[in-house]
């Protein structure tokens, strides 16, 4: 029987090659030839051993090629190029139920290999069910595609900040995520205002169209956000950076009505990170205090849309391609605080 390689990461900093039999999608199921797979915190924290998940199939940002379909398959073919929602929801909690899979009970897990934990993208070839798999254009990049899952996270957090056409958008933050949540607001009519310690990081916001640049290492945000707004505050603030201190900079710089997305997870997680909160700006204001944490299906397939139709251009957060055979390294390029995502090729 033929086999296929797969990455399994087994220990802190340890990856190892497993070869697996390679077998014929039954049913609904779909085989994928992997191209591209970006490396997300997820596997960066399982590599360094902040989570230790040990052994774990990495890679739930990826796109392919479709070599072969189950027979009751019906939307997709061999040769559709495809990205796939690795991580999925239980379908049968009351969260689930209720058109919120984002905040399913059981969490987002995936075992995609068998016996193996993990989303398992990092593989020669993978098997999903057809209702995981979201056909692409058959013109879009394959490393663009790789980008639908994080796109999509995003997608759900510019719904949280309920956008209205000319809105002054504050997105704090300049990584991945800010650049993407700078993108989305640009294409909802927005003045999109970024925040940024680092000054390569704010060039590739005014790169990607942001409107106002803010150095908060050299400017308050506070204070020139007030200043740019006629002294109101902002209509949207997304927080994008993992720091409390952050997050009450974003409260303070809300106008009326505002709406401020706290995006990121903050850190350290215990004791969980808190700020003081005055209660009657809170009355006063009528600002909307919200979250933002996985995608739905829609935004998937929403996602899945803006790339396959060039609507959205993500080859700004593309770092670098790494071949499959330099896994080491690309996992170490990922570590690198300047880079933004790193591609690995099959
Ligand atoms: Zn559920
Ligand atoms: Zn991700």
């Amino acid at each position: 029987m033929e086999s296929y390689t797969v990455a399994v990461t087994v220990a802190e900093k340890k990856l190892e090659k497993m070869e697996l039999p390679l077998k014929k999608p039954v049913g609904t199921e779909v085989l994928i030839k992997v191209d591209s797979v970006a490396l997300c915190t997820l596997e960066q924290r399982v590599y360094t051993g902040v989570m230790k998940y040990w052994p774990f199939a990495s890679g739930h940002e990826f796109s392919g090629v479709v070599v072969e379909v189950g027979p009751d398959v019906t939307s997709i073919k061999a040769n559709d190029k495809v990205a796939a929602r690795a991580l999925t929801q239980c379908g049968n909690c009351h969260y689930c139920r209720s058109g919120m899979e984002n905040l399913c009970v059981s969490g987002f897990q995936a075992s995609t290999h068998e016996g193996l934990n993990g989303p398992g993208g990092l593989a020669e070839y993978v098997i999903f069910q057809e209702q995981a798999v979201y056909k692409m254009s058959d013109d879009v990049d394959l490393g663009h595609a790789a980008l639908v899952e994080p796109l999509a996270c995003c997608i759900h957090s510019i719904g949280q900040a309920k956008i209205e056409l000319a809105n002054d958008v504050v997105v704090m933050g300049a990584g991945i995520m800010g650049i993407f949540h700078t993108q989305l607001a640009k294409l909802k009519g927005a003045r999109v205002i970024v925040t940024e310690l680092n000054p390569d990081r704010l060039e590739i916001a005014k790169k990607v169209g942001a409107d106002v640049l803010i150095d908060s290492g050299k400017t308050d945000p506070v204070e020139k956000i007030k200043e740019l707004t006629d002294g109101r505050g902002a209509d949207v603030v997304i927080c994008t950076v993992p720091a409390a201190a952050a997050a009450e900079e974003a409260i303070a710089m809300a106008g009326k009505k505002a709406r401020v997305v706290l995006y990121t997870s903050f850190h350290p997680k215990k004791p969980s990170p808190t700020i003081p909160l005055d209660l009657n700006q809170v009355h006063y204001s009528e600002v909307e205090i919200t979250g933002s944490v996985n995608p739905k299906v829609v935004d998937f397939y929403t996602a899945s849309r803006l790339l396959s139709h060039k609507i959205l251009d993500p080859s700004a957060v593309i770092t670098e391609e790494v071949p499959f055979s330099n896994l080491e390294y690309a996992f170490e390029r990922s570590l690198d605080p300047a880079s933004y995502r790193i591609m690995v090729k099959f």
